[in-house]
């Protein structure tokens, strides 16, 4: 017999056989992807592919299949939203928080803006920032700056439309900072004083990314600062950046008006406004529990987020609108960089936004149907005698596959980390056994990644949250992110030299951003620990005896997710002040996190056969 776990993300198969005492024999496993929305007919096509692999596997012949266990799937799909709820906007270009790839020269200049043109006929008196349009060469460039030096001008920094910052500060004769790669070079306003400011390599500028130094350069009175610090706080980290003082400018933080959502409980409602931020919608959550179902205020952003959620698993799980009913939600204050409206070289300021993941309770599930379309399917393939059976309930088969773990015992807590949810279940000592269903894992942890980062990459996000980072220094070795360092005897590619790689199982493939190795490695484990940490507590929170921690003595993390390289550290350091025994399992012995379901299947089916002879 097999028995068969429909996830989210993947379909898991474990075969056995029942022997003389009516124990069961695990003869071996195999897992898939899951194919469609599980619960649904389109699912067959993985079961029977796991079904078969697994029989291969084992070298056991598909006509002596006689039983495959489907789980009782828990009806519950997840949806993820993210929504910006402040936005940066300039009027009037007062600000170029641009950070070309290479400027020139260093320091700080200020200065009255001039075209290229004037410079010539420029006269001494007022320091000059000159704008460079894409028309000039880096000669004329250098040669005209340094003739006006000559004539006593002062200039004190440039702008460049092209990539030549470096070219020209070096024909320089003095040095002073140089700004290159201005997309919008015509919109730089002409006649008003600006600074740039560029800092050595590896260095970030310090007078343009506080609002005090911006107060100083220009004079302004404390309202005028506070109008402006948005600007210093977008210019933050840049190795250069130039600001542009305009008498009508303005840079203005704008909160977009979030929208409260209405939390509704079995005993208790509550509205709470989105932008308050994470903390506290999810204190109201807490309070509101259990929820039974939320919505959004119409016309703003957590309105749409809530309706998009309902609207794409409605249409996903075939029901009406009104059967779709939210039980859980998780909301994550992120800083998503967007482009800043007004800009003028493509300025990129952080934002804030909000992720609300979501988990629906569907009507029921149709795992009757799919088992008769498998029976279907696998007699076709020459299993003629086997039957196909539904049974299980997912969380208590989830426990009795993760009491197999080597070391544990009742009263034992299991959470399933997978794709959409994180599911806990707990059995008491006298085998009683809850569940809880949680909205958040892996994927809003690949989605956080993605939008932290500005990647619009899943599939490169999914990859920097598997694997470790390193960056490779020289053609013979790579830094790993714990600062160790792996040598190698054969040149690395070119393609990776000096960039920040991910070290996969398949070898290392560069990231394609400009992000530090810091950053990437800081954005992917504050994700991790916002969805998964904060996950296990509040399951931890909803199964345990009187909320109280102390009660549970073993904690064992299955799932896709509890293989990730770091995720299950995160949550053992978490719980281990409350004496709580948390490790990854280790199904049978062998499985490590996966497979519980299937082989708690098999083990509960093999226990009914003996209980019935008996
Ligand atoms: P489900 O039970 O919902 O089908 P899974 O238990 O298969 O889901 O978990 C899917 C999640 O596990 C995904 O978010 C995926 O990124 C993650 N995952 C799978 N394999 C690994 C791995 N080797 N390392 C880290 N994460 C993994
Ligand atoms: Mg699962």
């Amino acid at each position: 017999m097999v028995g068969v776990d429909i996830g989210n993300s993947t379909t898991e198969a474990s075969l056995a056989k029942i022997d003389a005492d009516g124990g069961a024999v695990f003869l071996g496993s195999a897992l898939t992807r899951t194919t469609g929305i599980k619960g649904t007919v389109k699912n067959v096509e993985g079961v029977a592919k796991a079904v078969v692999w697994s029989l291969q596997h084992a070298g056991i012949g598909i006509a002596e299949l006689d039983v495959v266990l489907l789980n009782e799937a828990t009806p519950v799909i997840s949806g993820l939203a993210m929504e910006t709820i402040t936005e940066t906007i300039i009027t009037e270009s007062t600000m170029i928080g641009h950070d070309p790839r290479t400027p020139g020269g260093r320091g700080l200049g200020v200065g009255t803006i001039v075209d290229f043109a004037a410079l010539a006929e420029a006269t001494p008196g007022t320091p000059l920032i000159v704008v460079v349009p894409a028309d000039v060469d880096f000669d004329v460039v250098a040669a005209t700056i340094n003739a006006a030096a000559h004539r006593g001008v002062e200039v004190s920094g440039a702008i460049l439309r092209n990539d030549d910052a470096v070219l020209v500060a070096n024909r320089l004769d003095t040095k002073i900072p140089i700004i290159d790669e201005v997309s919008l070079i015509e919109a730089v306003p002409r006649g008003m004083t600006a600074a740039v400011e560029v800092a050595a390599p590896g260095q970030s500028i310090r007078t343009l990314s506080n609002a005090y130094g911006l107060a100083t350069i220009f004079g302004l009175d404390p309202e005028q600062t506070r109008v402006v610090s948005p600007v210093a706080r977008a210019l933050t980290g840049n190795r250069s950046a130039v600001v542009v003082r305009t008498p009508s400018g303005d840079v203005a933080d704008r909160t977009i008006p979030a929208g409260a959502l209405t939390l509704i409980g079995a005993r208790k409602t509550a509205t709470v406004d989105v932008s308050r931020g994470a903390v506290e919608v999810m204190a109201e959550v807490e309070r509101v529990s259990p929820l039974m179902d939320v919505t959004g205020q119409a016309g703003t952003n957590s309105g749409g987020m809530i309706a998009n959620v309902r609207q794409s698993m409605a249409d996903l799980s075939n029901h009406t609108l009104a059967d779709v009913h939210i039980q859980d939600l998780l909301a994550i204050d992120t800083l998503v960089p967007k482009e800043v409206r007004g800009g003028v070289a493509g300025e990129v300021a952080l934002e804030n936004a909000v992720a609300l993941a979501a988990m629906v309770r569907t009507k029921e599930s149709g795992m009757q149907a799919v088992a008769d379309e498998v029976a279907a399917q696998l007699r076709g393939l020459g299993a003629e005698a086997v039957e196909v059976v539904v049974g299980g309930v997912e969380a208590e088969m989830a426990v009795l596959g993760a009491l197999t773990t080597p070391g544990t015992d009742k009263p034992l807590v299991v959470l399933d980390l997978g794709g959409g949810s994180s599911d806990a279940a707990v059995i008491q000592t006298d085998g009683r056994t809850e569940a809880t269903h949680l909205a958040g894992a892996g994927d809003l942890v690949t989605k956080l990644i993605d939008a932290e980062l500005g990647l619009d990459n899943l599939e490169l996000a999914e990859q920097i949250k598997r694997c470790p980072l390193g960056k490779a220094e020289s053609f013979f070795h790579v830094r790993l992110e714990n600062g160790t360092v792996q040598f190698f005897d054969t040149p690395l590619p070119a393609t990776a030299f000096a960039r920040v790689v991910t070290l996969g199982d398949t070898g290392m493939s560069p990231i394609p951003t400009r992000h530090s190795l810091d950053r990437i490695r800081g954005v992917r484990r504050t994700a991790k620990e916002r969805v998964f940490v904060v996950n296990a507590l509040r399951a931890l929170r909803g199964i345990a005896p009187g909320g109280d921690l102390r009660q549970i003595g073993f904690v064992v993390l299955l799932g896709g997710c509890a293989l990730d390289f770091e995720i299950p550290q995160l949550i053992a350091d978490a719980v281990a002040p409350y004496g709580i025994v948390c490790g990854t399992g280790n199904v049978r012995g062998t499985e490590g996190p996966r497979n519980a379901v299937a082989s708690g299947l098999v083990a509960a089916f093999a226990a009914s056969l003996v209980a019935a002879h008996a």
